[in-house]
């Protein structure tokens, strides 16, 4: 019986084999630490109905565990040279697919509808390539991929962005855009030592669970999120100092955007960081109004 491909000695045993190098500019660290998978398959609570999709199976680590315990797996990655080795280490099992492609150009509908047409139960499991965390969860999520949630490794950083509360210093448009359509949780802090080569930021565990629709509802998505954005372009400013200079209607229409603020009761004195996502809504339909 072959050891779990995520321990150090298995690990080492099949980079030797392969004599593989790792990418940096592919966000290349593996995990070798089998507890912390089982942990990352506990939180998002796959069973045997499940289909998983992965993002960067790099060698089978976590693709193994999500395959013991799946329905189904497709996993997504980007380096060819990872391919022979996928397809030796993953042999034993035969619910694994791999497709080689860069997940932000994947049409991800489509493959759903070929590959998990008789699956109920749909999650995102992965250890992200650190580069592109935020591009790869915001196309999950603006795209409406059909799934319960998502299950993430990523720099703790960003998990610590997105899943800030209104009034914290880490709270911005990132952790509106993503709590819009998701309830976030960092479930797990994870030590360096558990991933080869060691990454040189910490990391944590990210828990999205969708929410049957978004949080709010508002007149026009992408004036809401402009909104959102202008209000945190920079952070020590006010509110009504950001939406007038980053608008592109702001300068001209200062004192209707003022007199807007008053009006949903936002001081205009107050920074952006302390606006709820509620708060925001009302205010991007009120200025909807007068753009
Ligand atoms: N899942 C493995 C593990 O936990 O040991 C590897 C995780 S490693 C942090 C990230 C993986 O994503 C690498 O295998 C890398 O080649 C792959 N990758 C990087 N960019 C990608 C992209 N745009 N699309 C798909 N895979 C990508």
């Amino acid at each position: 019986m072959l050891k779990d491909i995520a321990t150090p000695k298995r690990t080492k045993e099949i980079l030797d084999k392969y004599g593989f190098t790792f990418k940096k500019s592919l966000g290349q660290n593996f995990l070798i630490d089998t507890n912390i998978l089982h942990r990352i398959v506990d939180y998002a609570e796959v069973t045997e109905q499940t289909g998983a999709i992965e993002i960067g199976p790099g060698i089978g680590a976590l693709t193994e565990q999500l395959a013991k315990r799946a329905k189904k797996v497709v996993a997504f990655e980007i380096d060819q040279r990872l391919l022979p080795i996928l397809k030796d280490t993953l042999s034993p099992y035969p619910n694994v697919k791999v497709i080689h492609q860069d997940i932000l150009k994947a049409d991800v509908h489509n493959m759903m509808a070929s590959e998990f047409e008789d699956v109920e139960d749909l999650m995102v499991v992965a250890n992200l390539p650190y580069y592109v965390t935020t591009p790869i969860l915001m196309k999950l999520l603006e795209e409406k991929i059909p799934v319960r949630g998502i299950v993430v490794m990523l720099q703790k950083e960003v998990a610590d962005r997105i899943a800030a509360k209104p009034g914290t210093k880490d709270y911005g448009s990132l952790s509106i855009a993503i709590q819009y359509y998701t309830e976030a949780e960092t479930v797990m802090v994870v030590p360096k030592t558990v991933f080869n080569p060691q990454p040189n930021v910490d990391s944590a565990v990210l828990r999205l669970i969708k929410r049957p629709e978004p949080v709010v509802k508002v007149k026009d998505e992408s004036f809401f999120f402009s909104i959102v954005r202008a209000s945190f372009a920079q952070r020590r400013k006010t509110i009504l100092n950001n939406l007038t200079s980053n608008l592109s209607f702001g300068k001209e229409k200062k004192q209707a955007i003022e007199q807007t603020l008053y009006e949903v009761g936002v001081d205009p004195k107050r920074r952006g960081e302390t606006l709820s996502i509620e708060e925001f809504a009302v205010l991007s339909d009120a200025l909807y109004e007068i753009r």
